[in-house]
């Protein structure tokens, strides 16, 4: 099985050309979804487009959470407001809230993320939060959003953080998909087998990023656009979208979505930097001999690659068992060719953290540390 958002467009400003694509759902009102902050910012050039393309757009100010609560009151908001069409611009949190919004007002959604440092903007899934921010469940909808815009200009503005992050996301997406592949028990996230597209896909994401990545964080610290950073944003948001949505997610995905059960790691790291390091494990556990690659890789750009890295050491050991269980509760840990257990998954995580140790013995840490003064 094979699914994805209808249109992907990318480039720099082409927030000036949203009216233009909105004209091509034939929509004359829409709701326009942002932080409060980003109406400010990038809100006011998106309705101005709208505007000269004939189309109104309804201001709606997401609260921050993608809570069931919030989520309600957006709905309630938008009944009535006679809306064809919901845009969703800013982080992860309020895309996935504007993804549930239109499946309960059953209207189009069109995405437009303000960073790209996770590959879910083109999804058709939602993480659901509780009011105090623990993760209690993921959404899945029937339909993909309409269109995806990345305004590159945008993205770059972000900084490099959010880019390197998404980074280290996206480099999972093939390992994952290869493990998915091969195992023929698993079901990928829109509900079949994967496809040989969708391997495709993730294999020429990870090339991309071994290619432009670590040219494109240099180039995006400086504030410029290039072609290296056209080529990642396009790894980090539709070539790892489509490859983790069809392809199928394993190890790499079960601890970095565990990592958030420790509170100092959920306070100070992203996504994408938790996935890293569960792919540095997921590797150790496939003794694969891409894992020096992967962790030069991500020495050089700035991801963690030992526990030191992400405010943890070996010696917590009841803090590794928390993320340990956590992990195997989740079901795309057993996506692996051999089995996963409680001491298995001990051994992979001691034994990426040793590797890691060596890697930045021999490479130093200094993008690391420039990103995570
Ligand atoms: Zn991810």
């Amino acid at each position: 099985m094979f699914a994805a958002a209808q249109r992907y467009i990318q480039g720099p400003r082409i927030i000036n050309d949203v009216g233009h694509y909105l004209s091509l759902l034939e929509t004359t009102r829409v709701g326009l979804m942002a932080s409060k902050r980003g109406h400010n910012v990038i809100g006011i050039e998106i309705s101005s487009s709208l505007n000269k393309a004939g189309i109104t757009s309804i201001p709606l100010t997401f609260g921050g959470e993608c809570s069931l609560s919030e989520i309600n009151s957006q709905v309630d908001a938008m009944l009535g407001q006679d809306i064809s069409c919901l845009i969703a611009t800013g982080g992860g949190k309020l895309i996935d809230a504007g993804r549930a919004i239109a499946f309960r007002l059953n209207i189009p959604v069109v995405i437009i993320p303000t960073i790209a440092s996770t590959d879910a903007p083109c999804s058709a899934l939602s993480a659901i939060y509780s009011e105090t921010g623990a993760l209690n469940n993921i959404e899945f909808y029937p339909q993909h959003p309409a269109i995806v815009i990345l305004d590159t200009d945008i993205i770059v503005g972000a900084g490099e953080r959010y880019l390197v992050s998404g980074m280290g996301d996206a480099m999972a997406t093939w390992y994952e998909a290869r493990v998915c592949l091969k195992n023929p028990r698993t079901i990928t996230a829109c509900g079949g087998r994967p496809t040989l597209a969708s391997c495709a896909i993730s294999e020429i994401c990870a090339q991309t990023l071994y290619k432009y990545g670590e040219a494109a964080a240099a180039t995006v610290r400086e504030c410029r656009n290039d072609e290296a950073v056209e080529h990642i944003i396009e790894a980090n948001t539709l070539l790892s979208g489509l490859g983790f949505e069809n392809g199928g997610l394993a190890l790499a995905h079960a601890l970095g979505n565990s990592y958030p059960e420790i509170q100092i790691v959920h306070q100070n790291f992203m996504h994408g930097e938790m996935v890293s390091m569960g792919l540095m494990a997921q590797l150790c556990m496939e003794k694969s001999d891409d894992l020096e690659k992967v962790a030069s890789f991500f020495a050089r750009v700035g991801l963690p690659i030992h526990l030191g890295q992400i405010l943890l050491s070996t010696k917590e050991q009841n803090i590794l068992d928390v993320l340990i269980e956590a992990a195997l509760e989740k079901p795309i840990a057993h996506n692996m060719l051999m089995p996963v257990t409680h001491e298995s998954l001990r051994k992979a995580i001691l034994n990426a953290h040793n590797f890691g140790l060596d890697i930045c013995k021999k490479i130093g840490d200094t993008a690391y540390r420039r990103l995570h003064k």
